[in-house]
């Protein structure tokens, strides 16, 4: 980035940022004449007192939020952008990633915090995004013959832990109610961390007869996941929204295809909503969902911290939960009278989260703030009049707003969500900054020379200065609006997707391994596949790392492992089968595949590391008891529900 953006100047903008308390409205309330002394008087106090409760109210609450926000930010002392607006991003996405992101998703009006730590609000522009993503995906799953419905948020301690995998997997992060008031219950209930065990006693008892499946079902919803890491908005929190959708076959050639069609369609909807380029593959043994048969997912790349980020997962779960659940049917091959062992269903589930909108915000933005893909933006294209100074008469002002309206009524029969800013006050300026920190991916000015020239001057979000900008008579705005949403679409994706091409590295020297993701890479390499050499990979990565830091050993923070992201689909060539060797220079195996292993974006950096935590590893016990009092104190006190916590194991990759 040039020092030139970071002054965030504004193309146009002539006049100072106005002070945002000032508002003429209120000048106007002060009631006059219409009250005796005493009333007024009485009418102030009350005033104050409600003024002051408010106050108080709001001090609590943002104790919570300020320690959590604060949190978020690095400790490293932050380096403030040289000239950044007031109400712009003050962190650059270079220099502090973590406090940048959230600034971008704060005042670009995303989300906010809320004082139960891991837990986010979101607000209207990110849920018109899932919003979008629902619709979409909903459109898709309906075709497929996949229907909605609702399982309750609770569930029993034997059922939940009917299936030992999959509960091991999720046993640390599971949240208990055990009390209803101050009555202990008799026996604790769970918060769904996922639907399978909930909902497959279901199946058993649905599932009568092959002519019934297969029986595809899914949930739109949110889980909990009690985690101890860092909460990051969108991308590691406590509770989140998802879909799961859950499904049974009789055949694994049916329940096989399927996993492809979903997983095809969450690329898509990374692709085309998001304009996030992704990876699709299947993950490896170590990696593959708790109790599954095998995981496919989609993988992204967040290019600011150089590290790999699961996007969607969908899984095969075999016949493992059928037996466990005891879901069949009869053979349908069965001839009359023969009595062939009744058939376990093949099963199927998958889930795309919220996590999505993090992905896109970290992928998109920009020191402006927010930078959204047009698809999944709330408002498209946001017209703000130009050019009012204190010469226009009022004739000329309301002439110049008319033609604003039939600008909005022009753009939205052309299926644009337009909408115009005619908010007094504030000059274009500020309202120009404004849309660019909520992302708006175009904006249009319109002022007397417009009007004049019969024109509109047309801005890019994504391409800020004069380069973004362009002019666009009236007569052709109804397509050339849409096109131009299209062509911003399109070079955000291609701008990501050139981003992650050439940061996928393929190597097959195990001593360009770790430089490479050290210079924020994901590496491909020949690879045995096998858990051992996974783990042994992660070890040695982690320690070549620190080897070759060169910092003082203090001062040192601790070096997370490579992962495997997953086996891509779009293999490389080079693998000889029966010579290639895995790559592990300790693994003595042969390569099976092309596995592509990186570090996880979960974690924003290095502030985890600061409180002694590996990015992805477990966390150190200290901090668990910490946590463990901060949360558990705060919660039990302001919920009643009091939750129990587990032992640590990392458990976020698994969605
Ligand atoms: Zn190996």
């Amino acid at each position: 980035m040039s020092t030139q953006d970071a002054k965030v100047p504004v193309e146009g903008a002539t006049q100072t940022l106005p002070d945002r308390t000032q508002n003429p409205a209120e000048d106007k309330a002060a009631p006059e004449g219409e009250m005796s002394k005493n009333a007024a008087k009485k009418a102030a106090k009350l005033a104050k007192q409600a003024a002051d409760k408010e106050e108080r109210a709001e001090k609590d609450v943002n104790k919570g939020l300020k320690a959590e926000a604060k949190k978020a930010s690095s400790k490293t002392p932050k380096k403030k952008m040289e000239g950044a607006a007031l109400i712009g991003i003050d962190v650059a996405k270079e220099d502090d990633f973590a406090g940048w992101y959230q600034q971008v998703l704060t005042k670009g009006d995303m989300l906010d915090y809320y004082d139960v730590s891991g837990c986010f609000i979101l607000k209207p522009a990110s849920y018109f995004i899932w919003e979008t993503i629902q619709s979409w995906f909903n459109d898709k799953i309906k075709k497929m013959g996949v229907r909605n419905c609702s399982f309750p948020l609770f569930v029993s301690e034997d059922v939940l832990q009917k299936e030992k995998d999959h509960i091991e997997g999720f046993a640390p992060e599971v949240a208990w109610v055990t009390h209803a008031g101050s009555t202990p219950l008799e026996r604790k209930i769970a918060i769904r961390p996922t639907s399978e065990t909930v909902m497959y006693p279901y199946y058993a008892k649905w599932i009568r007869s092959h002519r019934d499946l297969p029986l595809r079902l899914n949930q739109w919803n949110s889980v909990v996941r009690w985690e101890f890491k860092h909460p990051q908005p969108f991308l590691r929190t406590r509770e989140f929204l998802w879909q799961e959708g859950h499904t049974a076959h009789l055949t694994e050639e049916s329940a096989a295809e399927e996993v492809l069609q979903i997983l095809d369609h969450y690329a898509h909807v990374y692709e085309d909503l998001l304009a996030v380029p992704v990876v699709k593959g299947r993950k490896t043994e170590k990696e593959k969902f708790a109790g599954g048969y095998y995981t496919t997912t989609v993988e992204g790349y967040i290019p600011a911290t150089g590290r790999g980020i699961q996007g969607g997962t969908s899984h095969c779960l075999g016949q493992n939960f059928s037996k466990m659940f005891g879901i069949t049917v009869e053979d349908p091959s069965s001839k009359e009278g023969e009595r062939k062992p009744p058939l376990y269903v093949w099963q199927n589930s998958w889930g795309l989260s919220t996590r999505t909108i993090g992905v896109m915000v970290m992928i998109h933005s920009d020191n402006r703030g927010l930078v959204l893909p047009p698809r999944v933006a709330e408002i498209q294209t946001i017209i703000v009049p130009v050019g009012i100074t204190a010469k226009t008469t009022d004739e000329e002002r309301t002439k110049l707003y008319s033609e604003i309206d039939d600008l909005v009524a022009l753009l939205t029969a052309a299926g644009v969500r337009a909408e115009s800013d005619k908010r007094e006050g504030y000059s274009p300026g500020w309202k120009f900054n404004d849309w660019e920190l909520k992302g708006v991916p175009v904006r249009l000015e319109f002022g007397p020379g417009e009007s004049a020239g019969q024109y509109v001057t047309a801005a890019r979000r994504d391409i800020p200065g004069k380069d973004g900008k362009t002019t666009i008579p009236i007569s052709e705005l109804s397509t050339a609006i849409p096109k131009l949403l299209d062509t911003i679409h399109n070079d955000l994706f291609r701008r990501a997707d050139e981003e992650f091409r050439a940061h996928r590295k393929i190597i097959t020297n195990w001593d360009d391994f770790v430089p490479a993701l050290n210079a924020k890479n994901v590496c491909l390499i020949p690879h045995c596949l096998t858990e051992e050499c996974e783990d042994q990979i992660k070890e040695m990565s982690a320690r070549k790392a620190e080897e070759d830091s060169g910092e003082p050993q203090d001062a040192r923070a601790p070096s997370m492992g490579a992962k495997s992201l997953c086996i891509p689909f779009d293999q490389p060539e080079g693998i000889i089968p029966g010579v290639t060797k895995c790559t592990n220079p300790h693994c003595t195996k042969l390569a099976e595949k092309w596995c592509m292993f990186g570090h996880i974006e979960t974690t924003l950096g290095k502030e985890e590391q600061m409180n002694g935590m590996n990015g992805d590893d477990e966390l150190p016990y200290i901090f668990c008891v910490q946590s463990h009092r901060e949360f558990g104190s705060s919660t039990s006190a302001s919920t009643s529900i009091p939750v129990v916590f587990g032992s640590l194991v990392p458990f976020y990759s698994k969605y």
